[in-house]
């Protein structure tokens, strides 16, 4: 059956107008809900991914994503709601297919691999014998950039490689998406920026579509189209990476994503009057509001410059590629401030500290521009 929800013709329509109407949804999840005893772990998600698109599920520690991804798996079946997959529904309270049949793939954050078979029989698993089964296989080691490595074994690899070897399994039997559960954690640092740009650049030359959970915000903006934040069960908020990192929709989501500080404002229409002085808004607003400010979005001014100061820096990080310095406010509140690794502005200098540009603002009771 090809569905033809609301939800999913809503989102075609607002994020992805180059397909045409009636290409249904990758994946496309509608209220879905699991309870476990009387705790509900996972709570009314709508989730969307179009053909081709790298969806982050982002949230932290225990927040459900796990589960998400196995209810779409088809590891879990839900208490409400439906998943389908390429426009087929695949799981509902009523009726769940199992794993193996509902085109998923999944890549696991330990790699999973059969430890006593060799890198092409762990990428054969998933696929039915045949004639095709050897063509598929070396179809999928050359997509990892593997090819030749069927014969080695899983711990003649370096984690990076065992890592493709996970995704050539996920992608042999060509799955409509490929569900990726942390799949960098356990790589080391440097290792991991290296095999997060490989991996996505497999899925985009694929055309795959992915859903990557992941507790890290800078994987999520750095490596998805579009990146659903998941609070306490719900996806509180669904956005392109800009969108979601200027405009958060809760002083918690702000902070979740980035460094985030907030001070207290008098809004009157599309201004705001700060300690700071008065800056302009992106929205409107009238009355006591917090007003956010990420670090890089204010700008210090050396007190020589003759433009007066209205702060003392009191320390400074240095980290190569920027600094954070923490100035103090004339009146004791505290600031950070993001610059570049150049200029000899030092703690103990009298600077100015300004806003660059409009400034998101929630109201103070409840979240909201
Ligand atoms: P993490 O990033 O730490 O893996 P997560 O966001 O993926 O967390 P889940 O693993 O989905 O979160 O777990 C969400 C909640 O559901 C947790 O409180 C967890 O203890 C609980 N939970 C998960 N699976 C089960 C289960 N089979 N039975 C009971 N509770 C469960």
């Amino acid at each position: 059956m090809v569905i033809r929800n609301p939800l999913a013709l809503r989102r075609l329509a607002s994020h992805r107008d180059d397909l045409p109407g009636d290409v249904p949804p990758a994946l496309c999840c509608e209220g879905i809900t699991k309870r476990f005893g009387d705790v509900t772990v996972v709570r009314e998600v709508d989730l969307v991914a179009e053909p081709g698109e790298l969806v982050a599920l982002l949230g932290p520690s225990g927040c459900g994503k796990t589960t998400t991804l196995r209810l779409i798996a088809g590891f879990e079946r839900p208490d409400a709601g439906t998943v389908a997959v390429g426009g087929r529904i695949v799981a509902s309270p009523e009726r769940s297919e199992p794993p193996e049949r509902r085109r998923v793939g999944m890549v696991f954050q330990d790699y999973a691999l059969f430890p006593h078979l060799t890198v092409g029989r762990n990428v054969a698993y998933g696929l039915s014998r045949g004639s095709e089964r050897r063509a598929r296989v070396e179809s999928a080691l050359a997509t990892v950039g593997l090819d030749g490595f069927g014969e080695r074994m899983p711990h003649e690899l370096s984690g990076g490689q065992q890592q493709r070897v996970a995704l050539a399994r996920a992608l042999a039997p060509g799955p409509e998406i490929v569900l990726l559960d942390e799949p960098f954690s356990n790589l080391d640092t440097g290792l991991r920026a290296q095999v997060r740009a490989e991996v996505r650049d497999i899925l985009r030359a694929a055309a795959t579509t992915a859903i990557l959970v992941t507790h890290d915000q800078e994987e999520a903006l750095s490596l998805c189209d579009r990146v659903a934040v998941m609070w306490d069960g719900t996806v509180v908020q669904e956005a392109s990476p800009e969108e979601l990192y200027h405009r958060p929709v809760s002083p918690e989501v702000a902070s979740f994503v980035g460094d985030a500080q907030f001070l207290p404002g008098d809004a009157r229409g599309r201004r705001v009057a700060t300690v700071l002085g008065e800056v302009p808004m992106t929205g409107t607003a009238s009355g006591a509001v917090r007003v956010m400010l990420r670090p890089e979005q204010l700008r210090l001014v050396p007190d020589q410059e003759g433009m007066g100061t209205n702060g003392t820096v009191i320390d400074r990080e240095f980290y190569g590629h920027d600094q954070l310095m923490r100035v103090a406010l004339d009146g004791d509140v505290i600031v950070r401030v993001r610059l570049g690794p150049y200029g000899g502005i030092r703690p103990g200098d009298r600077v100015l500290v300004t806003v660059r540009g409009s400034v998101l603002t929630f109201a103070v009771a409840s979240g909201g521009d």
